[in-house]
């Protein structure tokens, strides 16, 4: 087996997760077997617990592991399949070194970052060459060098080399080539401050990925070559991308990044055939038609909070040979002042997840305006809880209505916690996570859509559906088009006399892939496009 380790320096947001999961694309589309993994140096256990606001998306996978969203551009460029061991963070590991020691594990000996923390850093990179066995185990090291607490990692990853052999490995750093204007040129110096930082620590990067404005000139190649000790053929250009990122690979692809990484590591493979993918690029680049849909949020400043779901509407639309665009709506704008301005010219109203109650009654005025005026919907996990209350107060007359996480003393709780969260205390990976099977009701939207009975999707909440307000509300029109095979949790639901109104308690936008759009996001991209005709 292989090993890449992808560090960062200069600064963070050089797109570190892009890049592995770029060269991943590559290696596995010259046959090999790669998988991916995310070390991150931060002290949560997971970021299940950090606002959107702060951290962005949280990502979740089949084994409900609730991750960074780099491990999100992992699963849409390759085909790997992630699990919890493709995810470590400081607080991880931490917690595992203080139980052995609690448990007497260490013999009675002082317990240290080196040997305890690296070593239990290595345990977890074996660890998933064994769970997932692949010819190349990409690894993304969090933050930026220098950075205090990435520190035990970059040690374990120098004792791993020695552990594993030089030959096997290849460090790969992403940097900053910063242009300066008043200079017209591209400055070195931050780069080889950063290499200077890793070789402190024993590391020697053997690729190096310049993030750069211009195009890298054959002087600035020389000089980051010769200064930071990397052949010259593995300086790697890494262009600002204006269009998509899925066009990362291929332009990592024409600067010979794979060529390199694979004469490096000692691997002959065939060149990767790219054909789907510029194909899916050039559609995602020059569509025909356009469509306007807005989201309805409370987390839009943050650019990377809806990150699967901006993704997955991209997907969409390229198969649908259009481009959205895309107006994002603040919930408590609509909340003060009505739903009508914000939503007068757009072809559908998406609703995506969220907590707390901030907001909620602007979604729900976003979502009474869409069922009102036949615009196409879609709801994603709060997204369906909040066309429920919708529902529930405007059409069927339960004044009131809400989800028991707003109002605990509601007369009408249409939504309520999940008979097994009411006994747990404390957060923290203990929502209904992960993946789970629906059952789809024949003849609905939704089973056309899906073109199947038997789906499994990915969850992340605390709430469901409350069935006390079954019968009343299908006798009204909504129809529960989706429920847990037992019956007992209703994962999806429509309304009847609407051309695409569809809500799922589940998160679709975490298996959509560039070509293999998510049936949900296609649909009612189908759907918004029909609508603006
Ligand atoms: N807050 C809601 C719940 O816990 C919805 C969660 C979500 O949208 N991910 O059920």
């Amino acid at each position: 087996m292989k090993y890449i380790f992808v560090t960062g320096g200069v600064v963070s947001s050089l797109g570190k997760g892009l890049a592995a999961a770029s060269l991943g694309n590559l290696l596995e589309r010259r046959g090999l077997k790669v998988t991916l993994q995310k070390l991150d140096p931060y002290l949560n256990v997971d970021p299940g617990t950090m606002n959107p606001f702060e951290h962005g998306e949280v990502y979740v996978l089949d084994d409900g592991a609730e991750t960074d969203l780099d491990l999100g551009h992992y699963e849409r460029f390759t085909n790997s399949v992630l699990t919890r061991s493709n995810s470590s963070s400081s607080g991880q590991v931490y917690e595992r070194v203080i139980k052995n020691e609690r448990a007497g594990k260490y013999l009675g000996k002082t317990v240290q970052v080196i040997p305890h923390v690296t070593d239990e850093i290595k345990r977890r990179i074996f660890k998933l060459g064994e769970e997932q066995p692949c010819d190349v185990l990409i690894t993304e090291i969090g933050g930026t060098v220098g950075d205090i607490e990435g520190l035990p990692f970059l040690e374990a990853i120098r004792q791993f080399i020695q552990d594993v052999g030089d030959d096997n490995v290849l460090i790969m750093h992403v940097t900053l080539i910063p242009y300066i204007k008043a200079a017209g040129e591209l400055k070195t110096k931050p780069s080889q401050q950063s290499i200077a930082k890793l070789r402190e620590i024993g590391l020697h990067p053997n690729v190096l990925l310049c993030r750069t404005e211009h195009a890298l000139d054959d002087d600035v190649r020389r000089k980051l070559s010769v200064f930071c000790n990397v052949p010259l053929d593995a300086v790697i250009e890494g262009r600002d991308i204006e269009d998509t990122i899925y066009r990362a690979p291929l332009l990592l692809q024409e600067a010979k990044l794979d060529d390199v990484v694979c004469k490096r590591l000692g691997i002959t493979a065939p060149t990767a055939n790219m054909a789907d993918w510029e194909v899916f690029v050039r559609r995602v680049v020059n569509p025909e038609k356009h469509v306007r849909i807005a989201i309805v949020g409370k987390y839009l400043d943050h650019k990377d909070a809806y990150k699967s779901i901006y993704e997955s509407i991209c997907h969409a639309t390229a198969a649908l040979d259009c481009k959205a665009e895309i107006a994002e709506v603040d919930a408590e704008d609509v909340e003060r002042d009505g739903a009508a301005g914000f939503l007068a010219g757009v072809a559908g109203v998406l609703i995506p997840g969220g907590f707390g109650e901030r907001g909620t009654e602007g979604k729900i005025l976003a979502a009474q305006f869409a069922r009102e005026n036949k615009l196409p919907y879609l709801g994603l996990c709060l997204g369906m809880q909040i066309a429920t209350i919708e529902f529930a107060r405007n059409v069927c007359g339960l004044t009131g209505a809400t989800s028991t996480e707003f109002d605990e003393s509601t007369p009408h709780p249409v939504i309520d916690l999940l008979p097994e969260q009411k006994k747990i205390k404390g957060k923290g990976a203990n929502m209904r996570l992960g993946t789970w099977p629906t059952t789809i009701k024949e003849g609905t939207k939704s089973a056309l859509a899906y073109g199947q009975r038997e789906i499994r999707e990915r969850h992340r909440h605390r709430y469901e559906f409350n069935q006390d307000y079954r019968a009343q509300m299908e006798a009204a029109g909504f129809i529960i088009a989706g429920t847990s095979p037992d019956g007992k949790l209703v994962e999806l639901i429509e309304l009847r006399n609407h051309p695409f109104y569809l809500a799922c308690q589940y998160h679709p936008e975490f298996q959509s892939k560039p070509n293999n759009p998510h049936p949900l996001f296609k649909g009612f991209i189908a759907a918004c496009l029909a609508h603006g005709q």
